[in-house]
C-alpha cells in the first residue's frame, strides 16, 4: 500500500474492544490510529507498548507492532524496543494508576532521559480494571460512587512531575475531543525526545464526578466548558533558546502555574516544549557489522511469529 493512501482504518485490526460503552478509551485510540494515518507512518515502522489495566488493551486494537506489558513497565520496555531499533516510531500507553502508581519511578527517570518516544497516559482518576479504586490523580476529598469513603490522600500533578522531571515535550489532551487528540498525538510523536501527553478521560463506569457532562460544564448554570485550549488563548509553551536558562525557568514556571489550574477551568494543548539532544545522541550503538543504526531491523509487512509460538504451546 503506498504510504499516500493511509487512512485511519488502515490501523484497525479484527479485534473489537472490549471496553464499556461510552469508555473515554475509544476516543484516544480513534486518536492515535488518526494520527499515525495522518504522519503517513508505516504500520510496521510503529511499536505500541502498553501496561497493565483498560488502556493495557490499546496495542490489541491497533494494527502495528504491540507488545502488551507488566503493571508499570510500559517505560522500561519502551526505552529497550527504541534503543533496540531507533528507526521505529515508539508509543507507550498506561493509565494513570499504571503510570503515576507502581510506574511512578520509572515516569520520573524517563523524563531525565529524553528518548526519542511519546507516552500517552490515559487519565481517569480511578483504577477502572479493578473496580474503580482511587488512583493517584483523584484528590483528596475526592469520593466516587466505587469509594466507601472520600481519599485521604492528595492527587498528584502529572504535568508538574513530568515538567520537574524533564520530559521535552508536555501537554494535556481531553479523550473525547479525537480531533484535537489527533493533532496533539502527530505533534508530540514529530517532536524529538521524549513527549508526554496526560490525556483526561472519562470513565462512566466508576468515575461519576469527572464525566463527560462535567468536562463540557452542563452541570454548570453558565454552560462554561471546563476544558479550554491553551493556543485559542495565546498561551506559547516552546522554548526558543535551549541554551538560556532564564527562558527555561520561566517557560518551566508559568507551564507548572498553568498546571495547577483545575476547577472551573482545565486547561488543554501543549504547556512545554523544548529542544534538547536525545539520549540516543549520546550513545554509539553499532550493528554487529560496526554500521551506525538499528540494531534490530522489522520485517515489512508484519512478521508472522505464529511458527515460532507455536513451539511454546
Ligand atoms: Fe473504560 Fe472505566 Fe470501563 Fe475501564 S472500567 S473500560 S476505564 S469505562
Amino acid at each position: 500500500m503506498a504510504v499516500a493512501e493511509l487512512k485511519r482504518p488502515d490501523f484497525k485490526v479484527d479485534t473489537r474492544p472490549d471496553w464499556c460503552p461510552g469508555c473515554g478509551d475509544f476516543g484516544i485510540l480513534n486518536a492515535i490510529r488518526q494520527a499515525l494515518a495522518n504522519m503517513r507512518l508505516e504500520p510496521h515502522n510503529v511499536a505500541v507498548v502498553s501496561g497493565i489495566g483498560c488502556s493495557g488493551k490499546t496495542p490489541h486494537y491497533i494494527g502495528t507492532y504491540g507488545f502488551h506489558t507488566l503493571h508499570g513497565r510500559a517505560l522500561p520496555f519502551a526505552t529497550g524496543i527504541k534503543l533496540a531499533n531507533r528507526e521505529l516510531t515508539v508509543i507507550a500507553v498506561g493509565g494513570d494508576g499504571d503510570g503515576y502508581g507502581i510506574g511512578a519511578g520509572y515516569f520520573v527517570n524517563t523524563g531525565r532521559r529524553n528518548l526519542d518516544f511519546t507516552y500517552i497516559v490515559f487519565n481517569n482518576g480511578v483504577y477502572g480494571l479493578t473496580k474503580g479504586q482511587a488512583s493517584p490523580t483523584l484528590g483528596r476529598g475526592e469520593q466516587t460512587k466505587s469509594m466507601s469513603e472520600a481519599a485521604i490522600q492528595d492527587g498528584i500533578n502529572p504535568i508538574g512531575l513530568a515538567i520537574s522531571s524533564g520530559y521535552t515535550f508536555v501537554a494535556r489532551g481531553y479523550a473525547m475531543d479525537p480531533r484535537g487528540l489527533a493533532k496533539l498525538i502527530a505533534d508530540a510523536v514529530r517532536h524529538r525526545g521524549t513527549s508526554f501527553i496526560d490525556v483526561l478521560q472519562p470513565c462512566p463506569v466508576y468515575n461519576d464526578k469527572q464525566t463527560v457532562e462535567w468536562y463540557m460544564g452542563r452541570d454548570r448554570e453558565d454552560k462554561q466548558r471546563r476544558v479550554y485550549q491553551l493556543i485559542e488563548e495565546g498561551f506559547d509553551p516552546v522554548v526558543r533558546d535551549p541554551s538560556n536558562v532564564d527562558e527555561i525557568v520561566q517557560k518551566k514556571q508559568i507551564a507548572l502555574a498553568k498546571s495547577y489550574e483545575w476547577g472551573d477551568r482545565i486547561p488543554i494543548g501543549v504547556l512545554f516544549q523544548i529542544d534538547m539532544p536525545t539520549f540516543e545522541d549520546g550513545l554509539d550503538l553499532r550493528r554487529p557489522d560496526g554500521s551506525k543504526g538499528a540494531i534490530m531491523k522489522q520485517a515489512a509487512p508484519y512478521q508472522d511469529f505464529s511458527s515460532v509460538l507455536g513451539r511454546f504451546r
